[in-house]
């Protein structure tokens, strides 16, 4: 007899699409196999913990019935495609950035039937339009990017050497940590909001791995700016050089960012634009980013109401007084609304009827749900974690699990100093591979040992800037001495606004430990 493996399965959402209909489906699949919960992810997607290897096949086709997928969510190809949650019907730049996220999902999604063939008895469920300009975009084939006689024109054979990672944003949103993905695009409009073209950053990545220096995080650099109509064909020629020049003899290696970081970003321009058979333009100027997390209520543009309500952790469940995933469930069956999920792990419905407003606030009253950002704590709004135990086969340390724990605690070295009100973005890791993406945090705990972590300090709020290691091993017991001299020195000797994660950048961390050094206890 077969032992009965669990699975986790992951949804892949562009943009963090989520119809009513398949949320139903998750909802339902997450009590008939899973683990009861549902984990929104740091990429807009969502997981389902625990569900046995035998019930797989009804699980899939059940999401793929209700206008879902799992293609593509993992493996060594693109990964679901990321843009702005926020549903700004009177910005056609946000509607862009949906549109080119489904586009380039499209046009990067593996060909193969066999994902029907195993989940589907080879039956496509829904046999949904493709866009004429992807289709001939995927078939065009550019200077060698097309794989000759191949079931895969664009992967080939044996796919990718690594994952690859996209977002679309607008000028000035970085709600989707745009320093942070293989390839992100930025939509650049005339004055009227007609689509000109995109500027185009590549090389970020998270994920590194504990005393290999050879790995590490890295952001996102500027590679050029290509017009609307050259998109896809740039998007195929950047692929196309990753998969062609990309390391293939270690993994550790492998990701996009490692063969920038090997070439620098001349050289790799010079390739993508041989592929291309164009050279790409500079660069266009851009606004300061900013992170929003759009919570609460909102207008949407259009008459109707949009609400983002947060997460903790992603975790969408039902405990106690706390009735989450009752909640997201009545809302869903009452007012059949489409949601969006955060790069943050958070979620946004919109499409509402102002007149539905009462009664969606009354459902989250009812099944104890915060909705007025203003009343959430803010070290738990801009925090973010992982799964890690007992679900992630990679963790090395708690994350999702600890951090309200923790969370609580720093809470009360910030109160003992008077920082109470002090917001710092803080995220965790249960292992070096970063997906709640701690390197952009202010201060990040990535799990080094069972109960140690790794600190990275000097990520700012709108997460522009590459946090750095400071300490390899912090014993969780010991948070609470290891961070009151830090946010001492803060409080004594910070300017103006700056942040608690500017702050340790502008000091340097040398600064940092003479202080600590010195620090009697208050
Ligand atoms: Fe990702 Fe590592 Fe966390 Fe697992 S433990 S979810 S691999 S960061």
């Amino acid at each position: 007899q077969e032992k009965d493996y669990q699975m986790m399965l992951r949804t892949r959402n562009p943009g963090g699409f989520i119809p009513a209909q398949l949320y139903s489906t998750l909802d339902r699949l997450s009590d008939e196999y899973g683990n009861h919960t549902l984990r929104v992810t740091t990429r807009q997607g969502f997981q389902v913990h625990g569900i046995l290897k035998k019930n797989l096949k009804s699980a899939i086709a059940s999401i793929v019935k209700s206008m879902g997928s799992t293609l593509g969510a993992c493996g060594d190809l693109n990964r679901n495609v990321m843009a702005p949650a926020a549903p700004f019907k009177n910005r056609p730049d946000y509607q862009y950035t949906w549109e080119y996220a489904d586009k380039i999902a499209d046009l990067l999604r593996p060909q193969t039937n066999a994902y029907y063939e195993i989940w589907l008895d080879g039956e496509k469920a829904i046999s949904v339009e493709e866009d004429p300009e992807v289709v001939s975009a995927r078939q065009r084939n550019g200077n060698g990017i097309i794989v000759k006689d191949s079931e895969e024109p664009l992967y080939g054979e044996h796919y990718m050497p690594r994952k690859f990672k996209c977002s679309v944003t607008v000028p000035g949103d970085n709600s989707i940590d745009l320093y942070t993905h293989d390839v992100s695009l930025v939509v650049i409009t005339d004055d009227s909001g007609e689509l000109l073209g995109f500027n185009v950053l590549t090389g970020g990545g998270m994920g590194r791995t504990h005393n290999k220096e050879e790995t590490f995080a890295r952001l996102a650099e500027p590679l050029g700016y290509v017009a609307k109509d050259d998109i896809f064909d740039l998007m195929k020629a950047i692929l196309a050089t990753q998969r062609d020049y990309g390391d293939r003899t270690q993994r550790r290696h492998a990701r996009m960012k490692y063969l920038i970081q090997d070439w620098g970003i001349e050289k790799f321009r010079g390739k993508v634009e041989d592929y291309l058979g164009k050279a790409l333009e500079p660069f266009k100027p851009l606004p300061d980013w900013k992170y929003e997390d759009y919570l609460g209520w909102h207008e949407q543009g259009d008459g109707k109401l949009f609400l983002g309500i947060s997460i903790e952790n992603g975790r969408v469940k039902d405990e106690g007084s706390f009735q989450l995933k009752s909640a997201l469930k009545k809302i869903t069956d009452e007012y059949a609304l489409p949601m969006r999920l955060t790069a943050n792990h958070n979620l946004i419905f919109y499409e509402i009827d102002p007149e539905h407003k009462a009664g969606i606030d009354s459902i989250l009253v009812h099944c104890g749900i915060v909705s007025d950002p203003e009343k959430i704590d803010t070290l738990t709004r801009y925090s973010m974690a992982c799964p890690a135990l007992p679900t992630c086969g990679l963790a090395i340390a708690e994350s999702e699990r600890a951090l309200p724990g923790i969370l609580e605690r720093i809470k009360g070295v910030l109160k003992h100093l008077g920082l109470g009100e002090q917001t710092i973005v803080i995220r965790m890791t249960g292992c070096p591979n970063g997906c709640a993406r701690p390197y952009m945090a202010e201060l990040g705990f990535v799990g080094s040992a069972p109960g140690m972590y790794q600190i990275w300090l000097g990520g700012d709020p709108n997460q522009t800037q590459l946090a750095q290691p400071y300490i390899d091993k912090l014993p969780e017991k010991d948070i609470e001495s290891f961070l009151e001299p830090l946010f001492a020195y803060y409080k004594e000797e910070k300017i103006d606004k700056e942040s608690f994660g500017q702050f340790c950048q502008r000091v340097g961390f040398d600064a940092l430990r003479t202080f600590s050094e010195s620090y009697s206890p208050k």
